[in-house]
C-alpha cells in the first residue's frame, strides 16, 4: 500500500508538466459529477409536479431541463475524456523516450546482466500497461469518485436516514475489493516476467534458427516454448479468475443494498415523510451510484497492472548510468596508450579476464594481440573504450586516465571495428556516415573506396542509396565488415581498435581489406586482434596473452626466435592461421627478414 503510494507519486511527476490540461480535465470531470445527481433530481419534478399534479405545462419544463442537463453533461464528458487522454499519452510518450534513452546510457555490463527480452518488454509491454492505467484509470478514478461523492451528497440532502443504510454497506464492498486485489498484483508481475521470458525465448530461437535446424532440436525447442507458453496461460487465467470473481461479488452486495433501501424508503413514504416523487428520485439516484462504483472496483485490475509496469520501468530508470565525471578534454589524442597494472573480472566470474596488465603503446604504433580464445583480447579493447570499468589499475591516453576524460570525448578518439559490425536498416551511405550525419557524399565515397567497399556498392541496385535490411542482413559478412571499416575511415580517429575485423572475410576480400587496413593504420595507434599471420606480422609488436596476462612480447621475428608461446601458437595452427599463398616461414627466411629490417 505504501509503495503503491510512492509509485503513484512518482508517476504523477510525469503528469505535472501538463497540469494546465490536467486541470481542465479535472474541472470538466467535476462538472460531469455535479450534473449527474441533477438528472435524478428531475424524477421528483416529473412524478410530483407532472404526474401527481396532473400538469401538462410542467411536463415540457421538466423535459427541457433534462435535455439541457444531458447536453451539458455530454459535452463535459467529451472534454474530460479527450483532455485526460491527451495528458496521459503525453506522459507515456515522455516515459517511453526516457526509458529508451536510459537504456542507451546504461553501462554495457548492466545490459549483459539483463536479458534483451526483458529490456524489450519494458517498452513493448510495461509502458502500454502504465499507459492504460494513466489514461483509462485516471478518468474513471477521478470522475467516478467525484460522481459517487456528488450522488451521495444529494442522497444525504434528500433523505439522510436512508443514506446511512447505504453507507453501512460501503465498507463491506471496500473490504471485498481489497481482498480481491491483493493477489492480483503479484500475479501481474509474474505474468510480466513470463512475458519477458517468452520474448527472450522467441528471440533466441529466431536467432538460432540455423543451429536448431542443423542439430534437429525442433522438438526440444518446441517443448521448451510450450512450457513457457503454458505457464503464461496459467498465470493469465489466475488473474482472470480473481478479476472475474470481483464483478458478481460486488453485484450481489449491491442488490442487497438496493433491497434495504427500498424497504426503508417505502416505509418513509407510507408514513408521509417522503413524497412519491422524492422516493422515485431517491431510487433513481441510488441506482445511478452503483455503475461508477462497479467501474471503480474493476479499474483496480488496470491500475494494479499499471503499477506493476511502473515498478518495472522505475527499476530500470533507477539503474545507474555510465559514470561520466571526467573533465579533461583532449582535442585530438596523439595516441599514446598506457595500461598500468590493469585488472578486470566480469561480474560473477572468479578468474580475472584481465590480470595485472601493464603495457605502454607509443603514438602511431600498431600492436597485435594474439592468444587462445578467452585469453582476454576483446576485454582489453572494451576496457580502452570504457565499455567496462577497470577494477584496479589505470588506462591512460596521452597521460590522462580514462576516468578523467568525458566519455564522449574519449570515444571520439576511438574507432572500433569488431567481429560483428552493427549496421542499421538504412541506406549504405547513411550506414557509412553513421555518427557523422553531416558528412558530404565525397567523403563517404572516399571512405568506401579506402575500405575497398566500392566494388560491391557499385553492384547494388541503388548504389549508395540501397537499403541494407535489418542489421545489414542483405549483405555478406565480408561486405558488412567493409562497411564497418569505411565507417572507421570516415571517423578518422587517432586510436583504432580492430577486434577480429577481418575474420568474417574470405581470403580474397581479406587481402583487399588488409590493404585497406594498412592504409587506415597510418598515423594512428592501432590495437589489433587477428588470426591471420599476415596481419599479425604487419604489427610493430606482438603481445601474446594467456588468461588476461602478457606471456610474451616482441616482433614476429623476435618471438619466433624465442621459440616460446608464440611459436607454439603458430605451430598449433589453431589461433594463428597461415594464409594460403603465403609460404610458411623457414628459419632461413626469418633470418633474412630480420637482417633486411635491420
Ligand atoms: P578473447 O577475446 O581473447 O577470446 P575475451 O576477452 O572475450 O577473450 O574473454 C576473456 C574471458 O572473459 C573469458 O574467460 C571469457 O569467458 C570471459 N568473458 C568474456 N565476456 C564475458 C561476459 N560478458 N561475462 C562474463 N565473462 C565473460
Ligand atoms: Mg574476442
Amino acid at each position: 500500500m505504501k509503495d503503491s503510494l510512492q509509485l503513484y507519486r512518482r508517476l504523477l511527476a510525469y503528469i505535472k508538466p501538463y497540469w494546465r490540461v490536467s486541470l481542465l480535465s479535472m474541472l470538466t470531470m467535476a462538472a460531469v459529477a455535479a450534473l449527474t445527481p441533477l438528472m435524478g433530481q428531475q424524477m421528483k419534478a416529473l412524478v410530483d409536479d407532472v404526474l401527481i399534479a396532473n400538469n401538462h405545462d410542467a411536463l415540457e419544463r421538466v423535459l427541457l431541463t433534462l435535455i439541457a442537463i444531458v447536453f451539458c453533461k455530454s459535452l463535459a464528458e467529451y472534454t474530460s475524456s479527450v483532455s485526460s487522454q491527451w495528458v496521459a499519452n503525453k506522459a507515456i510518450d515522455d516515459l517511453r523516450r526516457l526509458v529508451f534513452n536510459h537504456q542507451m546510457a546504461l553501462p554495457v555490463s548492466t545490459h549483459q546482466a539483463q536479458t534483451s527480452g526483458r529490456m524489450l518488454s519494458r517498452i513493448t509491454y510495461d509502458i502500454p500497461q502504465v499507459g492504460a492505467a494513466l489514461s483509462n484509470a485516471w478518468i474513471i478514478v477521478i470522475q467516478d469518485s467525484l460522481t459517487v461523492l456528488a450522488l451521495l451528497g444529494w442522497l444525504f440532502y434528500s433523505a439522510w436516514h436512508l443514506t446511512l443504510i447505504i453507507l453501512a454497506v460501503g465498507p463491506l464492498i471496500a473490504w471485498v475489493i481489497r481482498k480481491a486485489s491483493s493477489g492480483m498484483r503479484a500475479s501481474n508481475r509474474t505474468q510480466q516476467l513470463q512475458m519477458g521470458e517468452m520474448t527472450c525465448a522467441v528471440e533466441e530461437q529466431l536467432a538460432g534458427l540455423r543451429e536448431i535446424k542443423i542439430f534437429g532440436t525442433q522438438a526440444h525447442e518446441a517443448s521448451r516454448f510450450a512450457r513457457i507458453s503454458n505457464n503464461l496461460r496459467r498465470e493469465t487465467m489466475r488473474v482472470v479468475r480473481i478479476s472475474a470473481l470481483n464483478v458478481p461479488m460486488v453485484q450481489v452486495l449491491a442488490f442487497m443494498a438496493v433491497a434495504g433501501v427500498l424497504y426503508a424508503a417505502g416505509s418513509l413514504v407510507t408514513n408521509g415523510l417522503l413524497t412519491p416523487g422524492g422516493l422515485m428520485a431517491y431510487v433513481t439516484v441510488t441506482s445511478m451510484i452503483f455503475e461508477p462504483i462497479r467501474r471503480l472496483t474493476n479499474i483496480n485490475a488496470t491500475i494494479q497492472r499499471g503499477l506493476a509496469g511502473a515498478q518495472s520501468i522505475f527499476e530500470l530508470l533507477d539503474l545507474h548510468r555510465e559514470e561520466d565525471h571526467g573533465t579533461q578534454q583532449i582535442e585530438r589524442a596523439r595516441g599514446e596508450i598506457r595500461f598500468e597494472q590493469v585488472s578486470f573480472s566480469y561480474p560473477g566470474q572468479e578468474a580475472p579476464a584481465i590480470d595485472n596488465f601493464s603495457l605502454a603503446i607509443a603514438p602511431g604504433e600498431t600492436v597485435a594481440f594474439v592468444g587462445a580464445s578467452g585469453s582476454g583480447k576483446t576485454t582489453l579493447m572494451a576496457l580502452v573504450a570504457r565499455f567496462f570499468e577497470t577494477q584496479s589499475g589505470r588506462i591512460r591516453i596521452d597521460g590522462i586516465a580514462l576516468q578523467d576524460m568525458p566519455l564522449a570525448n574519449l570515444r571520439e578518439q576511438i574507432a572500433l571495428v569488431g567481429q560483428h559490425a552493427a549496421l542499421f536498416d538504412d541506406s549504405v551511405s547513411n550506414n557509412i556516415a553513421y555518427g557523422h550525419q553531416g558528412a558530404d557524399m565525397a567523403a563517404i565515397e572516399h571512405a568506401a573506396e579506402q575500405a575497398h567497399a566500392m566494388e560491391f556498392i557499385g553492384k547494388l541496385q541503388h548504389g549508395f542509396d540501397s537499403r541494407i535490411g535489418t542489421n545489414g542482413n542483405q549483405l555478406s559478412g565480408g561486405q558488412r565488415q567493409r562497411l564497418a571499416i569505411a565507417r572507421a575511415f570516415l571517423k578518422n580517429a587517432p586510436i583504432l581498435l580492430l577486434d577480429e575485423a577481418t575474420s568474417a572475410l574470405d581470403n580474397e576480400s581479406e587481402r583487399v581489406v588488409r590493404e585497406a587496413l594498412v592504409e587506415l593504420r597510418r598515423d594512428r595507434t592501432v590495437l589489433v586482434v587477428a588470426h591471420r599471420l599476415t596481419t599479425i606480422r604487419d604489427a610493430n609488436r606482438i603481445v601474446v596473452m594467456e588468461r588476461g596476462r602478457i606471456v610474451e612480447i616482441g616482433s614476429h621475428e623476435q618471438l619466433l626466435a624465442a621459440n616460446g608461446a608464440y611459436a607454439r601458437l603458430l605451430a598449433s595452427g589453431e589461433d594463428i592461421i597461415e594464409d594460403e599463398g603465403v609460404a610458411p616461414l623457414s628459419e632461413m627466411q626469418v633470418f633474412n627478414e630480420t637482417v633486411a629490417r635491420g
